[in-house]
Formats: structure tokens, C-alpha cells, sequence
């Protein structure tokens, strides 16, 4: 963890929902007085001067804030291993491997503390499922906006979202009703009533439809886990079958890049030295300042994500990639809506792999890297809520549970029925 830090608030009823729970938040998640960078230099020193509403909600219902979890700068990675302002994590189930991106410090976190302890964690594109699965414990992202972003350093805004890892899903469940909500602070919060989360974890998955996504390229002991999982809730009472998303899978990924970096390049643009972050000695003209400030203190994937971002949104290129990757992320929704129609949730493994070693990581070039996400990217995209489940025996491996809009509910049935 970056930054040891205790806080407990001093209750004014007798006791809050989450007393019991120790809670660390990923670095890009605002505690008040307490160094949050996103991981990177150029926010190094940044003391917020308020509580992101996860961590003021969690705080009000007694938890206890222990600290904050290393990530990618900014979120801008699937091993963790673009960390700027922090230490490398390693997999707590080999030191040789990665924690996955870009929540690995979440990750571990959760893995090395287990029960008792929730990470608030963050997703643009998988952040949450790819390190759970890596790891070996309970990721779940919710429905875009169905948690406040105040507070929250932002890396793409039509992305991004505030959820959950634990070692059980029930203590994910549990902290997903109090961060959940409407708030005023964030004007893109959803009002939806949030219903009591750890009550429906009970209801068994007995009469659910659950549609198991048909797909390519996944390493064998990962299919295998992940086609044992499928049988074991078969053989729990619910129907399953196969579904295929073909636009997803086959546009997926450029959608999202495209997007998510158009996205970061503009919401970066903040970080030049005049107002955010840190600052140099004014020399020359504005131009070369924002490039001093900005080469020195941003890192390498940063700075690639920035220019293709700033590419694809330029004059002359912004229809032919940036409007037409919304336009193509409108018909992926269509598409998973239709599948919703016919099934409660959509089953799919997490990640195509199990942790990658270090050195395989470092011998990845950055496109190796962006296809890790084939299978996480989908639900991120279009907002739906997923949940990424520990499955199989050795390494650890992840399924994903995927649900339609703001149902969180069912999503966290299936999980507890294939995991504590
Ligand atoms: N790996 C994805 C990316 O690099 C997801 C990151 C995230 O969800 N923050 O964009």
C-alpha cells in the first residue's frame, strides 16, 4: 500500500453497517489529506482537500479508510506494471507474475488481507475484473453511474466507475449498498432506488437463463475452469446457453481504445503545469512550458495514450475514428440488449490468460497489452455491470458475470453461487 493511513469516524449513531470493515481506496480515489496521485509523478504531493463520496459514504457507516493501493498511471494498463508514483505490485500467488490492471494494488491488497477487508477499485475497461481474476479474489464493477464519481481522478468519463475488490462477494455486496446512490455531487449518478445487495445473495440461481458467451483464443486451462463453472451452476437448477456476440468481439477493442484515449487525452490536458499538478520554472513560451512540464513528469504509456488520443480526436481524422467508434459502441449495446432479452446474465471467462510473468509483460508491445482486454472491454463499453469470480484450481483464473443496466442483483447471486 502507498501511503499508510488511518481513519475511523467518530460515530454519531451506535453503530454503522460496515463497522466491521477495514477499506482501502486505489489511488485515484480522493481521501482527504492524504497523498492521491493516480499513481503518477505529476501529481505527486496532492493532498485532496475532501473525501471522494465512496470513501465519505463507507466512513459515515463506520468503516475504517487503511490506506491507498497502487495502480497503472492513471489507470493506463492491464498488469500493473506502468506504476509511476509507487511500488510494482506482485502477484500474491507468485512473485514472478503480475497483479493485472489497472487496479493490481487493489488486487493484492485483497488477496494478501482477505476477509474484513474491500478495496475500492476502479474500471474504464476491466480495471476491476482483470486484477481479481489475476489474483484470485471478487471483482465487481457496477453499472455506469450507478456510483458517485466525486472524487474520483477521471481517465475516460463515459467509462469510468467506482466499484469493488474482496475476497467474498458478500462483503463486496455489502459495501456496493452504501457507495451506491444517487448523489448530487455527480450529476451523471443514477437516482435508481439501491436495494438491499447481501439480502438477494441467497436466492440461489435456481430457473435463471444464463447465456455463455462462445469465444476464441482462451488459453485451455482457463476454458476448461471456466467450462466447469458453467456445469456447477447447471447443476445448481439454472439454464444455460450458448450466446455469441459478434460485433463485440470483432469491434470491441478498437471502439474502446478509441474512445478511452480520446477521452484521457482531453482530460489530461489539465495536468500542464498551470493550475494541476506539478510545476517547472516558466521558460519560453506556453508551448514548450506544457511540453517541459508534461515530458518530464508523465510516464511512457501516458504519453503514447495521449498522442493517439489527441490522433484520433484531431481535425480531418475525428469522423473517420472518434465518431465512428461512438457509433460502433451504440450498436454493441444493442447488441448485449438483445441477448438480455433472452438470459438473466452473460457468462464469459475474465481474462483470456492466467497472470503473465513479469518478463513476459515486459517482452508485450503496447497493441499485445490492449488485446489482454478482448473479453473485458465489451461490458465497459456499454456500461453494463460485471462481476469477475476466483474459479479452478492453480493459478487463478476468473468467469465473468455480466447483467443488464442496474442489475447489480442477480449478477451477485450467480457470483455467490460459484464463490463464497
Ligand atoms: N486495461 C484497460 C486500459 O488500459 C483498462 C484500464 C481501466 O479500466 N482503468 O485502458
Amino acid at each position: 500500500m502507498n501511503g499508510m493511513f488511518v481513519e475511523k469516524k467518530v460515530q454519531e449513531k451506535d453503530s454503522g453497517k460496515l463497522d466491521d470493515l477495514k477499506i482501502s481506496a486505489k489511488d485515484c480515489i480522493c481521501v482527504k489529506g492524504v497523498e492521491t496521485t493516480a499513481s503518477s509523478k505529476i501529481l505527486a504531493g496532492y493532498k485532496p482537500l475532501f473525501h471522494a463520496t465512496a470513501v465519505q459514504r463507507v466512513l459515515d457507516e463506520g468503516a475504517t479508510i487503511i490506506g491507498k493501493t497502487v495502480q497503472d498511471e492513471f489507470g493506463f494498463g492491464s498488469f500493473c506494471t506502468s506504476v509511476e508514483n509507487g511500488v510494482i505490485p506482485k502477484n500474491p500467488h507468485d512473485e514472478e507474475r503480475v497483479c493485472g490492471g489497472s487496479s493490481g494494488g487493489a488486487a493484492a491488497v485483497a488477496e494478501t488481507l482477505g476477509k474484513g477487508h474491500v478495496a475500492l477499485a476502479e474500471s474504464t475497461g476491466g480495471s476491476i475484473a482483470c486484477p481479481a481474476a489475476f489474483c484470485g479474489v471478487v471483482g465487481v464493477t457496477p453499472t455506469y453511474g450507478r456510483v458517485s464519481r466525486y472524487g474520483l481522478l477521471d481517465y475516460a468519463s463515459s467509462m469510468d466507475k467506482i466499484g469493488c475488490i474482496a475476497s467474498t462477494v458478500e462483503e463486496c455486496a455489502r459495501v456496493l449498498a452504501i457507495i451506491a446512490g444517487k448523489d448530487e455531487q455527480d450529476s451523471t449518478s443514477l437516482p435508481d432506488a439501491v436495494p438491499d445487495y447481501a439480502k438477494a445473495l441467497s436466492k440461489g440461481v435456481e430457473g435463471l437463463t444464463l447465456g455463455v458467451l462462445q469465444v476464441k483464443g482462451v488459453d485451455k486451462t482457463v476454458q476448461a475452469a471456466f467450462d466447469s463453472a458453467c456445469e456447477d451452476l447447471k447443476e445448481q437448477g439454472a439454464k444455460v446457453k450458448p450466446v455469441s456476440l459478434p460485433l463485440t468481439e470483432k469491434y470491441g477493442l478498437a471502439a474502446y481504445y478509441i474512445l478511452a484515449l480520446s477521452e484521457a487525452s482531453t482530460n489530461l490536458a489539465k495536468y500542464c503545469g498551470m493550475r494541476y499538478g506539478a510545476a517547472e520554472k516558466m521558460e519560453g513560451n506556453y508551448n514548450d512550458y506544457f511540453t517541459k512540464v508534461r515530458s518530464k513528469y508523465f510516464g511512457q504509456e501516458a504519453k503514447r495514450r495521449i498522442l493517439l488520443g489527441t490522433f484520433a480526436r484531431m481535425s480531418g481524422y475525428r469522423d473517420a475514428y472518434y465518431l465512428k467508434a461512438a457509433k460502433v459502441r451504440t450498436l454493441i449495446i444493442k447488441e448485449y440488449k438483445k441477448v438480455f432479452k433472452e438470459c438473466d446474465v452473460i457468462l464469459s471467462p475474465t481474462m483470456p490468460v492466467v497472470a503473465p510473468t513479469f518478463a513476459e509483460a515486459k517482452k508485450m508491445k503496447p497493441l499485445q497489452m490492449y488485446l489482454m482486454d478482448v473479453l473485458t472491454v465489451g461490458p465497459n463499453l456499454a456500461g453494463f455491470p460485471h462481476t469477475s469470480v476466483p474459479i479452478g484450481r492453480g493459478l487463478p483464473k476468473g468467469c465473468m458475470i455480466i447483467a443488464n443496466h442496474v442489475e447489480e442483483e442477480v449478477m451477485l447471486c450467480v457470483a455467490k453461487a460459484l464463490h463464497e
